[in-house]
């Protein structure tokens, strides 16, 4: 059998939490401010194309930037008193959210960004999508289907050593994801947020304290 064990460190490091989506909204628009105030000399110019041409970013560019990505798996929850003890599956969705300076490296590829999307996508699907896609996510307590999927030749399964509810799948999925993200240009680049879609309406957030 293809297995792969995640185990769980760190846990009381994290919050995870189906109530931080307050939290985030409150972030991204504190950051989404512009930096500039009434005493900035943009508020001097009458023209507003002079303005747009002559802002400069201050050092209020703290920033957060966030890629989702889906997946599709299986998994139960076997001691759930209702449908989720049943062998299915979901299409899932991963936000990963960075928080982080702009660069304003002059000549880099990254210049004006505080990390390329495609570097934030292709990190998360080397290290977690790539793993858990088409897999089953099996708690590892769960010794009849870990035993079940066992019998089955290459089958891709993910043995977690919790049950694989929203909260807890966001949860390994910070703790993976947070060394991954590495700080290379000098702009505090680090991880926030993983948001963990079950389904389009139910959701988790893992948020760094
Ligand atoms: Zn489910």
């Amino acid at each position: 059998m293809f297995s792969i064990h995640h185990t769980l460190p760190d846990v009381g490091s994290r919050l995870c939490s189906l109530a931080g989506i307050a939290q985030l909204d409150k972030q991204t628009n504190a950051s989404l401010i512009p930096a500039h105030d009434r005493t900035h000399p943009c508020h001097h110019f009458s023209g507003k194309l002079n303005a747009i041409m002559h802002h400069k970013i201050s050092t209020t560019n703290n920033m957060l930037i966030t890629r989702r990505l889906e997946f599709d798996a299986g998994h139960r929850i076997p001691n759930h008193n209702s449908q989720c003890k049943h062998l299915h599956g979901h299409r899932y969705a991963i936000e990963i959210t960075l928080s982080g300076e702009i660069i304003d490296n002059e000549g880099q590829s990254a210049q004006g960004m505080v990390m390329d999307f495609s570097d934030v996508k292709r990190i998360a699907q080397e290290k977690l999508v790539n793993v858990w896609d088409h897999a089953f996510l099996v708690y590892r307590g769960d010794k009849q289907v870990c035993d079940f999927l066992a019998t089955m030749p290459d089958h891709k399964t993910v043995i977690f050593d919790v049950v694989p509810t929203a909260e807890n799948l966001a949860l390994v999925a910070f703790n993976i994801l947070n060394p991954a993200y590495q700080d290379n240009y000098g702009n505090h680049l680090r991880l926030e947020q993983i948001r963990l879609f079950e389904t389009p309406n139910n959701w988790a957030d893992c948020v760094r304290d």
